[in-house]
């Protein structure tokens, strides 16, 4: 195939330009997929135009997300539950614990996962493994069925595209009512909640939702490049008393190690204002991004 430019829209009048080698394009049931391959970030997967995961960073979303809920509880993790995360990053890191005896991850779109495992395996974790049951639905529904059937997982990654298309539904109150009724008493939620620099609204907006339903609400941070900048993580606990700021055991990752984790937690002053006026005006001083 022959490469071509194509770019990503990132803010206003603000594209990222990817020199790109299409390898696979698909219209599935719920979103466009394509994964290319780059000179500089390797094979990247994009949905409805949108870079999820690129082999160049994706260690450090991956590993923050899992490590810092894992590693700041001070119980060991037994049960996960992974919301979303059709490229196997999450998996592949949750499933380096032998504390995890079960992992369930419902994802709605069985062509990304499809996709990732053939053109890009290096990022997969392994859904063979007999730890795993593997949910191709959406993670509303199963939170809200499994809250029924009185289920609780100790960690809950919630690894979902931003709030457009299929996953709207997971930005929604009761959503967040059944996932805190998901989660054990000493559990925690995490979920990206996008860049502050390009979607000022989306991360003080989740975290509202999460104080709504959790007595104790975290935010931190990581550097992510092919995003743009760094992404925010909320994380949520039913107990005060669970904070994950401080890492409890060790643990060395490619880009996660112990100082890393506490420093992550150290947010910018515009952050800290941004949370502050949405939380005391209920808005967001800023033009609202297009597609919010
Ligand atoms: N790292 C990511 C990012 O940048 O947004 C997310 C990666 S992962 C590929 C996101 C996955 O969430 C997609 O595969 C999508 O199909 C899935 N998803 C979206 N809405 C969902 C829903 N309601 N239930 C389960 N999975 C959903």
């Amino acid at each position: 195939m022959t490469r071509y430019w194509w770019s990503e829209r990132i803010g206003p009048g603000f594209t990222h330009g990817y020199e790109i080698e299409p390898l696979f394009e698909q219209r599935t049931p719920f979103q466009r997929l394509l994964i290319f391959d780059n000179p500089q970030w390797g094979k990247g997967l994009v949905l409805d135009g949108i870079v999820q995961t690129t082999v160049g960073d994706e260690f450090v979303y991956h590993e923050m997300m899992t490590h810092v809920p894992i590693l700041g509880r001070k119980e060991p993790t037994e049960s996960v539950l992974i919301i979303g995360g059709g490229d196997g990053g999450v998996l592949r890191e949750v499933l380096k614990y032998e504390s995890v005896k079960r992992v369930v991850q419902v994802e709605l779109d069985e062509a990304v996962i499809v996709a990732c495992r053939k053109y890009i395996p290096e990022i997969c974790g392994d859904w063979k493994d007999p730890r795993v049951e593997l949910i191709i639905g959406d993670g509303a529904k199963y939170v809200r069925e499994a809250r029924e059937r009185r289920e609780k997982f100790d960690v809950i990654i919630l690894d979902s595209t931003d709030p457009i298309g299929p996953a709207i539904v997971l930005f929604q109150r009761p959503f967040h009512e059944d996932l805190a009724a998901c989660l054990t008493d000493t559990g925690v939620v995490v979920r990206q909640s996008g860049l502050p620099v390009t979607m000022p609204d989306v991360m003080p907006f989740i975290r509202k939702r999460f104080q709504d339903v959790f007595e104790n609400v975290e935010v931190y941070l990581a550097p992510m490049p092919t995003y743009g900048g760094e992404i925010a993580f909320v994380a949520g606990s039913r107990n005060k008393e669970e904070s994950i700021n401080v890492p409890q055991r060790d643990y060395e990752g490619r880009y996660y190690n112990p100082s890393i984790h506490r420093a992550s937690f150290c947010l910018p002053g515009w952050w800290k204002k941004l949370i502050e006026e949405y939380v005391d005006n209920g808005t967001i001083p800023i033009e609202t991004p297009s597609y919010w």
